[in-house]
């Protein structure tokens, strides 16, 4: 099927990047939140890395006009399901997102397509709360979503080939290079990057080396263009903290076991950037 209008549940901090990517693709595009006030941030947000992007010269004014004038937003999600395809962006939390799939599946069009941007959790478990498990996949993007080249796809079992097809056509409308892998926990990227950040921490807790010079060994020694601990303080050590923990009940290996040292930094709201300490110092731009 033809891809022509799609819906991004939840404007928060990859929400607010796939609307933005999705309008300016052609895409006629609606951001849903469950207020006003954060959709309008979401929106705020897109416009701001518009902005940016024209004072760096990588887009047009024109090119901002036309991505603004494909969206738009609702805090209905009767409203948002009109839509070809849903992608989801809400909090990594497998019952609130069961309940959405469910709440979408009763109003979307019985051709609508659902996706979820989830970093880890089951796409055959949120799918199973449809009634049209072939049309659910998983769509994972990466942050910024403007300027992160990767979409991994999601198939479980019983997603549709026709299905398939029509995320690899939006992916590469958007500019986006797609891959695709198995329904298992952690999909790709997130299973081999938290095992990588897990490992730092353990290398941190023993003394082995300064956590600056981890990631230096990891940037020049293998080119990453970040070390993983810098990277667990963009993303999160929390958010990192409850992947490694659903990693390590459903995988079932110990190197998912999260390390004292991050359970402790997470309790001491060592957070990361977010919170202006995590392995870093991350003082207010
Ligand atoms: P976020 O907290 O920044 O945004 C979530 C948004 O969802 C919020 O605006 C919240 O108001 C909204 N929301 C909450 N309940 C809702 C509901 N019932 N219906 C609609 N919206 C609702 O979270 P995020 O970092 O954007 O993460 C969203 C998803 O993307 C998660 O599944 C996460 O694992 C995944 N993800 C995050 C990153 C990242 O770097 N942050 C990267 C890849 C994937």
């Amino acid at each position: 099927m033809t891809i022509q209008r799609i819906s991004v549940l939840g404007a928060g901090t990859m929400g607010h990047g796939i609307a933005q990517v999705a309008a300016q693709a052609g895409f006629r595009t609606t951001l849903y939140d469950i207020e006003q006030t954060l959709v309008d941030a979401g929106l705020n947000r897109v416009a701001t890395n518009l902005d940016k992007g024209i004072a760096r010269g990588k887009i047009s004014q024109e090119a901002k006009s036309a991505t603004l004038r494909n969206l738009c937003s609702t805090t209905d999600l009767a409203a948002a399901a009109e839509t070809d395809l849903v992608i989801e962006a809400i909090p990594e939390r497998i019952d609130l997102k069961r309940q959405v799939f469910g709440k979408l599946d009763a109003a979307a069009p019985a051709e609508c397509i659902f996706a979820s941007n989830t970093s880890s959790l089951s796409i055959a478990e949120i799918g199973a709360a449809t009634g049209r498990p072939d049309r659910v996949l998983g769509m994972h993007f990466f942050n910024p979503v403007h300027i992160m080249a990767l979409l991994e796809i999601v198939v479980h079992d019983g997603t549709a080939e026709t299905t398939l097809a029509a995320a690899h056509d939006v992916a590469a409308a958007m500019g986006k290079t797609s891959i695709v892998v198995k329904d298992v926990p952690g999909f790709a990227t997130s299973r081999l990057g938290i095992v990588l950040g897990l490992e730092a921490m353990r290398m941190v807790e023993q003394g082995v080396a300064s956590a600056q010079d981890i990631d230096t060994a990891m940037e020049l020694g293998y080119r990453h263009p970040m070390g993983p601990l810098k990277l667990t303080d963009l993303v999160g050590l929390d958010v990192r903290l409850g992947i490694a923990e659903y990693l390590h009940e459903k995988l079932g290996s110990d190197a998912f076991d999260p390390p004292a040292l991050l359970r402790q930094m997470v309790n001491d709201g060592k957070l990361g950037k977010k919170s202006g300490q995590g392995f870093y110092d991350w003082p207010e731009d």
